[in-house]
């Protein structure tokens, strides 16, 4: 019920959390893991608890996004210092993006420890942290080419409407991610910087703002709503 999708890369589980199933009530019903949006702080820590669960950990790091391009390397659970990507090479720590929108991708090294999450909004995109956090994971070793990247649910090119302006700039930064002169296409702009670095990515199907088992800022309308996400963990190959 926590579970909105999820894939299996070797010893490596990625869950891309459904907005049931959770601690929290009124606007923050009910799998909120964010802890800015206003929610009970106790809730939401029940509720990254459960998203732990899910890919078999019981320390999880959260990753406070801050539409940037700051990667972040870490070996411990808790709230992260501000930045959009996270990477760890240890065992038993989950990873945890936030978004209602916006694009999660978990990076998987499938040769050496290397896991990592990132978070993508419009300007996220624009700044390429998803690139960004693949040159983490390759100054820690990892090689490109053994890199596997899943892309989380997020709102659709039909559903994003945003200003010809934007769209404008998309055209000459990341031409990809535009579906016509109002519409971007986010994934699509992930998933082509992540082709530039040879990498192929798996996308799990779902629009935030049409499908209701997902957290949407946008459907939200202006009121405070929750946050989703995807996590990603490697636990002890049995
Ligand atoms: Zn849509």
């Amino acid at each position: 019920m926590n579970e909105f999708d999820h894939r299996v890369i070797g010893d490596v589980r990625i869950v891309a959390l459904s907005r049931h199933g959770g601690a929290s009530r009124g606007y923050f019903e009910s799998l909120n893991v964010a802890s800015y949006v206003g929610d009970d702080p106790q809730d939401v820590a029940r509720n990254i608890e459960s998203a732990g669960k899910l890919v078999g950990v019981s320390d999880v790091a959260v990753m406070n996004a801050a539409h940037s391009a700051i990667v972040h390397v870490i070996d411990g659970p808790g709230l992260c210092q501000d930045g959009d990507a996270l990477i760890t090479t240890q065992r038993n720590l989950g990873l945890l993006a936030l978004s209602a929108d916006c694009v999660t991708v978990a990076l998987v090294d499938t040769a050496g420890p290397a896991i990592a999450v990132v978070h993508a909004g419009w300007r996220g995109v624009l700044s390429h942290v998803v690139v960004a956090a693949v040159n983490g994971m390759v100054e820690g070793g990892a090689q490109t080419s053994n890199i596997k990247a899943v892309v989380g649910p997020s709102i659709c090119a039909n559903c994003y409407e945003v200003s010809a302006e934007l769209v404008n700039q998309f055209r000459f930064e990341c031409e990809q991610a535009v579906h016509d002169d109002r519409h971007l296409n986010l994934a699509n702009g992930v998933i082509a910087q992540l082709s530039e670095c040879e990498i192929s990515s798996e996308v799990m199907t779902g629009c935030t703002f049409e499908n209701d088992d997902l957290f949407s800022y946008r459907r939200a309308g202006g009121l405070p709503t929750g946050r989703g996400g995807l996590i990603v963990a490697r636990t002890e190959s049995s």
